[in-house]
């Protein structure tokens, strides 16, 4: 059972918008491409461990002593817990002498220094709440196309082609939950943090990014305006002119969480619609209004 569903990672929904609403760099654009390959590595993990009946936590972002530690899945059995870290990488690397590299032989962030880092952090987080149980942590990496040459097996370390016997375990282990258990994840997904500090973004301002509505489907500006509907001329897909509207306030709350909404600025984030009136009107009948008539802004 999931616990707790695993979410887009709030900075792939960003770096997607400004993919389409700012000029990113080569390097910002990789950044993209390694977090959709991540995400979709994650999520093809998810369906495999969907019909485990114990506890899984999906994408946990915890904070012990002033640090943040991710976890991409953690499942609660009856004796331990499983800590596992989910990567999609492709290609040839190999792991010696504790460096983890490249077959062409550059050197790459060690993911299984990462690994044991958050390994600790997760156990010293939870005997802070007076819970004893045994945490194994394994590297699964579950893109077909990736090989890692190492001197010998590391029982840590699944390889593509050991996912599936690595499932078939996870499905024999033993699940008969308790209360104590079910407290447990209640307690891990209550101290989960919703915003980490130490996410690097491209940086973006409100006077540079791309203003206008963007067709839901393709995410071209290049759209027309009727009465009731917003059609784009690439794709020829049409949007109801409210849920287009709604779909791009939201996109701008999402780039500036504190940016006060107000009709105007709606006027000018939206730029094809002409109307005010109707800004005011869809403003009006989907968020609640502060303030009076003059300076109002919504929430
Ligand atoms: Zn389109």
């Amino acid at each position: 059972m999931f616990k707790k569903e695993r979410p887009i990672p709030p900075e792939l929904v960003k770096l997607r918008i400004l993919n389409y609403r700012a000029k990113l760099t080569e390097k910002e654009k990789l950044q993209l491409s390694n977090k959709e390959k991540g995400y979709a590595g994650e999520l093809e993990f998810d369906c495999l461990i969907r019909d485990l009946d114990t506890l899984v936590i999906n994408e946990l972002l915890l904070e012990f002593g002033e640090t943040f530690f991710q976890i991409d899945t953690l499942i609660i059995f009856y004796g331990r817990i499983y800590l596992i870290d989910i990567k999609y990488y492709e290609g040839e690397y190999c792991y010696e002498d504790g460096l983890f590299k490249t077959i062409a032989g550059s050197e790459k962030k060690d993911p299984m220094l990462q690994l044991n880092r958050c390994h600790s952090e997760l156990r010293q987080l939870l005997q802070k709440y007076r819970y004893n149980y045994p945490i194994d942590a394994f590297l699964v990496f579950n893109n077909p196309q990736f090989t890692l040459f190492q001197p010998s097996p590391n029982p840590q370390i699944i390889l593509p082609t050991q996912v599936n016997s690595f499932i078939k375990k996870l499905y024999k282990m033993p699940s008969k939950l308790s209360d104590v258990h079910h407290k447990l994840a209640d307690l891990l997904v209550s101290l989960h943090k919703t915003e980490n500090p130490y996410v690097r973004l491209p940086k973006y301002d409100y006077d540079t990014v791309e203003k206008g509505i963007n067709c839901g489907s393709c995410h071209s500006f290049d759209v027309t305006v009727s009465r009731t509907k917003i059609a784009c001329k690439d794709c020829g897909c049409q949007e109801l002119v409210e849920v287009a509207v709604l779909r791009n306030v939201e996109e701008l709350r999402i780039l500036f969480p504190d940016i006060r909404i107000t009709t105007n600025l709606i006027f000018e984030w939206c730029k094809v619609i002409d109307s005010t009136k109707m800004i005011r009107r869809i403003l009006k009948k989907n968020f609640k209004a502060i303030g009076n008539t003059k300076n109002s802004y919504y929430e």
